[in-house]
């Protein structure tokens, strides 16, 4: 448990935060005079002992010097207690830092610099930060809980809890006290290397912390770029007319539930094409402009997914789709759960059944629920969807004709660099002549930019570490790059015969 005691923004120390947040507030308990962790009678006699061999042979046995007691041996580490600094006190440092690698999470930031003070009486471990506040918090390196003596209460401190400490505050390790100090009773900074062990990291660290942001940095900006913009009828090109039909049967209905009172709205909808004409892409994009819910599912993946389960399963689905009105259901490769089946087909009978008695529910509930099962194999379909007047509209996807492909194309190269050479009108006819879906287009267009930066060596830059902005801001795709991709998709249609076995409009 950790609690921020910084109530406003000057970052004064409110110490009844302490008291009111924390738990586990024992009765009041005074430190005990008698169990004051240093006898201070002996400090000067130290201090005098520790300056005469410093200044003598400048050496010092490490008993020596943990003599000082350790209040002020971290007191005088504490005046130069920096954010990024790590104190850790122990008995050795291998275990101070086994201790410390496991309450890593504790840490607020980077460390760029550890001190290690080796102390064998005070009986544990204990880690200090300065957050990045300002303020100080200890963290409970030990098995067991310690107690923190604050303004004469006492706190439980659990293993592997931090928590912010003031000046005057005791650490209890069983027993063992350690009084927080601002500063040592003598000054000590000449003697802190013979006291303690510094590390420093700083020079392998902030390179590190400067990639770290530089990447974050440059991802806020790549954020900013691409926002998703929800997809809309805008983006699709080539289908006006299946546009028009779903934004009178879907979109307005919903819209405006008054003008249908005494219309039977059709809740099913079959849409069947050639797979990448944008089934999937239209759906979406109607959910949005309906300002809907929308559910993707695959009718393969449900296949598999639902055995056994299937009938609950469709209940669930269309209780959670009322519960999100107005809600789209798009289920792709709809074949694949409501395909025509022998009549001995029990299991596929009871799944088809089911689904129509669910759209049966929402047409007599007239919710705003709309199921569309996308195919490219529309004939495959059960009869009892396709007859059905559940499914009532079975609306055609075909591939775009020229003035279609030419929209598609402007709609996936409008945030390309296009040089000014390349002919629209040339492009547009060979992706006709290909039969080219809208996802083709898009990945030919894409494609091209790629042939592009082969050919212009920007990945060999890329690889190379000497990119420069300009390499990118200056850089345009040519129509070479253009008849290279229409060339290998050219090939590779002829090669998998991209038509769906079975396609039949
Ligand atoms: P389908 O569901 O018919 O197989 P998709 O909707 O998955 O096709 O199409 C894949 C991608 O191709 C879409 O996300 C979209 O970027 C692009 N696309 C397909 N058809 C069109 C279109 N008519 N207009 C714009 N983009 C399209």
């Amino acid at each position: 448990m950790r609690i921020n005691p910084i109530t406003n923004n000057n970052f004064s120390y409110a110490k009844s935060t302490k008291q009111k947040s924390f738990g586990n507030i024992h009765s009041d308990v005074s430190v005990p005079e008698e169990r004051n962790l240093i006898n201070l009678n002996h400090l000067n006699n130290t201090y005098s002992q520790v300056g005469i061999n410093f200044k003598g042979a400048q050496n010092t046995s490490l008993a020596l010097v943990q003599q000082l007691p350790l209040e002020d041996r971290l007191a005088s580490l504490f005046q130069n207690f920096m954010i990024g600094d790590l104190i850790l006190i122990g008995k050795d440092l291998k275990t101070a830092k086994k201790a410390m690698y496991q309450s890593a999470g504790l840490l607020k930031n980077v460390i760029k610099r550890a001190f290690f003070i080796p102390d064998e009486k005070i009986g544990g471990n204990l880690g200090f930060i300065t957050i990045p506040t300002g303020e100080r918090e200890v963290i409970n390196l030990n098995p067991e809980k310690i107690n923190l003596i604050s303004n004469n209460k006492t706190y439980d401190l659990d293993p592997n809890d931090s928590f912010y400490i003031l000046k005057d505050d005791v650490l209890d390790l069983k027993g063992n006290l350690l009084k927080i100090k601002d500063e040592p009773k003598t000054d000590l900074s000449f003697f802190r290397k013979n006291f303690s062990t510094s590390f420093n990291f700083e020079n392998s660290v902030t390179p590190e912390i400067e990639k770290i942001n530089k990447k974050a940095i440059a991802s806020l900006a790549a954020d900013e770029k691409k926002r998703p913009s929800k997809v809309t009828f805008a983006d699709v090109g080539g289908q006006e007319k299946l546009i028009d039909e779903l934004k009178k049967s879907i979109i307005y209905p919903i819209r405006y539930p008054q003008g249908y009172q005494n219309i039977d709205v059709n809740h099913g909808f079959i849409l069947y094409g050639p797979p990448g004409t944008g089934k999937t892409h239209i759906a979406r994009a109607l959910a949005n402009e309906a300002d809907a819910e929308f559910i993707q599912l695959n009718g393969l993946e449900l296949e598999s997914k639902w055995v056994g389960e299937s009938e609950a399963n469709w209940r669930a689905l269309f209780d959670t789709a009322k519960e999100s009105q107005p809600c789209v259901i798009f289920i792709d490769e709809f074949d694949a759960v409501a395909r025509s089946r022998d009549s001995q087909d029990e299991y596929g009978n009871k799944v088809v059944n089911q689904i129509l008695t669910l759209m049966s529910d929402i047409d007599n509930e007239a919710s705003d629920v709309y199921v569309i099962g996308a195919t490219n194999n529309f004939k495959a379909l059960d009869s009892a969807i396709t007859r059905s007047g559940r499914f009532g509209k079975h609306l055609e996807v075909a591939l775009p004709d020229k003035e279609g492909i030419g929209k598609i194309y402007d709609i996936h190269s409008k945030n390309k660099p296009l040089d000014e050479s390349i002919s629209k009108e040339d492009i547009v006819k060979r992706l006709f002549d290909l039969k080219a879906s809208g996802a083709d287009i898009r990945y030919i267009i894409n494609e091209a930019h790629n042939n592009g930066y082969e050919r212009a060596g920007i990945f060999e830059k890329m690889e190379n570490k000497t990119l420069k902005d300009s390499d990118i801001s200056e850089f345009k795709i040519l129509p070479e790059d253009f008849d290279k991709a229409i060339e290998s998709f050219s090939k590779s249609k002829n090669i998998n015969k991209r038509n769906p076995i079975g396609y039949n409009k």
